[in-house]
C-alpha cells in the first residue's frame, strides 16, 4: 500500500504535512514529501487527504480474556473485586472462553487502532490462537500464583511454560511472544518468584508483573519481607535482571523509581484502571523524568472497561497534570510516545511503533476532518486531547489490515460477539 498526500507524526513524533508513505511485504519501505520512484509498484494507492497517518498503538498491559467480565463488577475495592468477583467467575472460565473472549478484544482494539499488547492470564494456547487470527501481535504470559509456599517445579505451570515456549513461542512470523510472568507479591511467595525468574533467564525470556498497585499492596508486602518495596523486593529475587514490564506502579517512591531506571524497567500505566478501581495516581511525571521507559495499558475490560487507548492517553496526560499541579508537564509527544515506541520496546519489538523506514508496518489511520479535530493548529495536542478511538478508519499490523471502515477482514465480529455473550450469561448462571 502506497499512502499519498497524508500528513504523519513522524519518528521524532512531530507532525509532518502531506507526505508518502509505503509499506511492502509487512516494512514500511518509503517515507517522502513526494511520490517514491517506483510508485506504480506498490499495489493500493490510498488518498490521505483529510487523514492523519501514526503509529498504531501497543497496549502494555491487559487480560483479553476479561472481555467476558465487562460490567460484571462494579464498584468495588480492588482486593473484594478481586477475591469475591474476579476469581470465582474466572474458575468457571474454560479454554474456548479465553479464545473467543480475546477474539472479540483484538477486534475492539483494531478498531481503535491498537496492533499489539501484553497479556497475563492462562489458556494462552488458545488466546494465542485468537490473536494469531486476528493478525494482531501479542506478548502472551501464564503468570505464577503460587499462595501456599510452592515451588515452580511443584505447579502445573512449568510443563504449561514450556508446551508453550516449544509450540506457540514466534508462532505468527514473530508475532506471537511468550513471556514469563508473575501476577503480584501478594499472590505468590518469594521462592516461587526466584524460580521463575530463574526460568525465565534461562530460556530468554522477559517477564511481566503486576506491581505497587495499591497503597495497601505496598504496605503488606513492607511488612512481610523486611520493609522491602515491592520493587526492590522483586529485585532481591532477581527479576529485574530480566527484561521486564511491570504493570501499574501507582505506589512507587524516589527510590524505587532509581531502581526502576538502573534496571531499565518498563512501566506499564494502567491510568484509567487505576481510577476506576481507586487505586491512585502513578508519578507518571516523576518517572518520566527520571528516564523510565512508561508505556500505557488499558487492563482487563473489567476495569477499563474499553480498548480505545487514545482514552487512556488523554486520561495519563490529565491526572499527570491534575496530580502534579503542573499544566506542563508529561507533554502530548511524550504521551504519544508512551502509547506506541514505549510500548513496543517493552515487548521487545524493537522494530516497531515508528514511522520510519525499515520499521515494522504497524499503522493507524486517523480521519481528521471532524468537528473535534479543527482547526489543526496542534494536531499532536488534538491526538491526546480531541481524538477519539472512533476516528481510527484504518488499522494495519505488518502491512496487513486488521480494520477498515467498519469492517474487520480477520474476524467475524458478530460471531464473536454471541459467544462471548452466550459465554459470559453461561458462567454468570454457574455462580
Ligand atoms: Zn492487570
Amino acid at each position: 500500500m502506497l499512502f499519498e498526500n497524508v500528513d504523519i507524526i513522524d519518528e521524532r513524533f512531530e507532525h509532518q504535512l502531506n507526505r508518502w508513505v509505503g509499506v511492502c511485504d509487512g516494512f514500511i519501505t518509503y517515507v517522502g514529501d513526494k511520490a517514491p520512484a517506483d510508485a506504480a509498484s506498490f499495489g493500493e494507492r490510498y488518498d490521505g487527504r483529510g487523514k492523519l497517518l501514526m503509529s498504531a498503538l501497543y497496549n502494555a498491559h491487559t487480560h483479553s480474556s476479561m472481555t467476558l467480565l465487562r460490567g460484571y463488577a462494579e464498584n468495588l475495592p480492588l482486593q473484594i473485586w478481586l477475591n469475591e468477583k474476579v476469581f470465582p467467575f474466572e474458575a468457571k472460565m474454560m479454554p474456548e472462553d479465553c479464545y473467543w473472549g480475546t477474539l472479540l478484544s483484538c477486534a475492539e482494539m483494531a478498531r481503535f487502532g491498537v496492533v499489539s499488547f501484553s497479556d497475563m492470564y492462562y489458556h494462552m494456547d488458545h488466546v494465542a490462537r485468537a490473536v494469531e487470527e486476528s493478525g494482531l501481535k501479542a506478548n502472551l504470559c501464564d503468570d505464577l500464583l503460587a499462595l501456599n509456599g510452592e515451588r515452580l517445579d511443584d505447579l502445573p505451570l512449568r510443563a504449561t511454560v514450556d508446551q508453550l515456549i516449544s509450540e506457540v513461542h514466534g508462532r505468527g512470523g514473530g508475532r506471537v511472544l511468550i513471556d514469563c510472568g508473575v501476577h503480584s507479591e501478594y499472590t505468590t511467595n518469594p521462592g516461587a518468584v526466584a524460580d521463575m525468574a530463574e526460568y525465565a533467564a534461562k530460556h530468554g525470556l522477559r517477564m511481566q508483573l503486576h506491581c505497587s498497585e495499591t497503597r495497601l499492596e505496598r504496605e503488606e508486602c513492607k511488612r512481610r519481607h523486611d520493609g522491602m518495596t515491592p520493587i526492590k523486593y522483586f529485585e532481591s529475587l532477581g527479576v529485574l535482571d530480566l527484561p521486564t514490564t511491570a504493570a501499574h506502579c501507582v505506589w512507587v517512591d524516589d527510590e524505587d523509581i532509581r531502581i526502576m531506571v538502573e534496571r531499565g524497567v518498563s512501566v506499564a500505566a494502567n491510568p484509567v484502571s487505576n481510577m476506576k478501581l481507586g487505586s491512585g495516581f502513578a508519578p507518571i511525571a516523576r518517572m518520566l523524568e527520571a528516564g523510565v521507559n512508561v508505556c500505557v495499558g488499558t487492563d482487563g475490560m473489567a476495569s477499563n472497561n474499553n480498548y480505545d487507548m487514545l482514552q487512556d492517553l488523554y486520561v495519563l496526560a490529565l491526572i499527570s497534570k491534575g496530580s502534579m499541579l503542573d499544566p506542563s508537564v508529561v507533554s502530548p509527544k511524550q504521551v504519544l510516545f508512551a502509547g506506541t515506541r514505549a510500548g513496543a520496546l517493552s515487548q521487545g519489538r524493537d522494530d516497531c511503533g515508528l514511522i520510519a523506514v525499515g520499521m515494522r508496518a504497524d499503522l493507524c489511520v486517523l480521519d481528521v476532518t471532524g468537528p473535534s479535530w479543527t482547526p489543526m493548529t496542534n494536531p499532536l495536542f488534538n491526538v491526546v486531547f480531541a481524538g477519539h478511538g472512533s476516528d481510527v478508519v484504518l488499522t494495519m499490523c505488518d502491512g496487513r489490515v486488521v480494520y477498515r471502515d467498519g469492517e474487520w477482514p480477520t474476524v467475524d465480529v458478530e460471531r464473536a460477539k454471541a459467544e462471548v455473550t452466550a459465554r459470559t450469561n453461561r458462567i454468570i448462571g454457574q455462580l
